[in-house]
């Protein structure tokens, strides 16, 4: 559009009737925030350390732009790409409302909630979530230092959205989690240290071998782990020659030398169940996706900005070709 067109265009503007005026400006504020998300995403590498998806070659130049978002060529495999190639978020539409999306996470909203609010489909809504959460699952301490407080929640198997489901529905779910048969469990891990800092692990069965195995870098030889006198833990402990601060279930020990005790994975564990509790239940196949979710607001203490979570669901991490082939 030339200059003298515009402010034609310009001019029409205050005659315009409300709902061609509203029409008008949500197309604006759409093309803004594309815009924006578009220049958000691109902005977190730095150009000079811009390199191919797919050879990790850096001999790469710029190749024109195509929905906002910069595009670059290969010189050695002569591939095109963007920013968002080989992320989660790669050919997802509707960049404009991936930040009100954001927000609805931290909002901690359902699918049909997110979706209502942010005017998409509910099965956009569900890719969304769970394409947004692919990295956080990644994003974990790598280590845990000083005390370590360990404890473990039970969930039931749950196939919640299965269209082939291989039994009667439960109404009513169980009574308790002892009412849970052992085959149907899900165990969580949670390891926290006194710095906040939380580990999470899911396994399908709760023994000292397969502790170990998930465990073996988190915890170092100073860790003092402290946990219930459960068998699992007094075996694991002993096997990694790890000092055990044991509470008695029996005695109903809460705190020991007042520095073991579990308090604060307990406070953790007790807020990620009431949490949960707005989804009506989650599909084990997507648990870890939910722990994970929880986890990084805890991390930022439920102040984390949509911006933010946007970056982390598209970490550069995607370099690394065989997290996307
Ligand atoms: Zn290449």
């Amino acid at each position: 559009m030339n200059t003298q067109n515009i402010v034609r265009f310009i001019g029409a503007i205050n005659s315009l009737n409300t709902r061609n005026y509203t029409l008008l400006k949500s197309a604006i504020e759409k093309r803004d925030s594309e815009k924006f998300v578009s220049r958000l995403l691109n902005s977190d590498v730095v150009e000079e350390d811009r390199c191919c998806p797919y050879c990790e070659s850096k001999s790469i130049h710029k190749w024109g732009v195509r929905n906002d978002l910069q595009r670059y060529k290969c010189k050695i495999c002569k591939r095109t790409f963007n920013t968002l190639t080989g992320t989660p978020l790669s050919n997802l539409h509707k960049k404009g409302r991936w930040l009100s999306y954001a927000e609805c996470m931290i909002n901690g909203l359902s699918v049909r909630k997110a979706a209502a609010e942010c005017g998409v489909h509910r099965n956009t809504s569900f890719r969304w979530r769970h394409r947004f959460l692919k990295n956080v699952n990644d994003i974990k301490p790598e280590k845990l230092y000083g005390i370590a407080e360990v404890n473990e929640q039970i969930f039931a198997w749950s196939e919640k959205g299965s269209n082939k489901l291989n039994r009667k529905p439960r109404k009513r779910g169980y009574k308790s989690i002892k009412h849970i048969p052992y085959d149907k469990r899900v165990f969580t891990l949670f390891c926290r240290d006194r710095g906040k800092n939380t580990y999470d692990s899911l396994f399908f069965r709760f023994s000292a071998n397969n502790i170990t195995a998930d465990l073996s870098k988190l915890l170092t030889k100073d860790t003092l782990f402290c946990s219930q006198n459960k068998a699992v833990y007094l075996k694991y402990t002993k096997d990694n020659g790890l000092r055990h601060g044991s509470l008695s279930i029996a005695k109903q020990e809460k705190v020991k030398r007042d520095i073991v005790h579990i308090e604060n994975v307990l406070k953790y564990q007790r807020n990620l169940i009431i949490w949960m509790k707005r989804f009506r239940g989650v599909a084990t196949k997507y648990l870890h996706n939910y722990l994970s979710w929880y986890r990084e607001l805890d991390e930022f203490e439920f102040n984390i900005s949509p911006e933010i979570v946007l970056i982390r669901a598209k970490r550069s991490e995607r370099y690394n070709t065989n997290h996307f082939r």
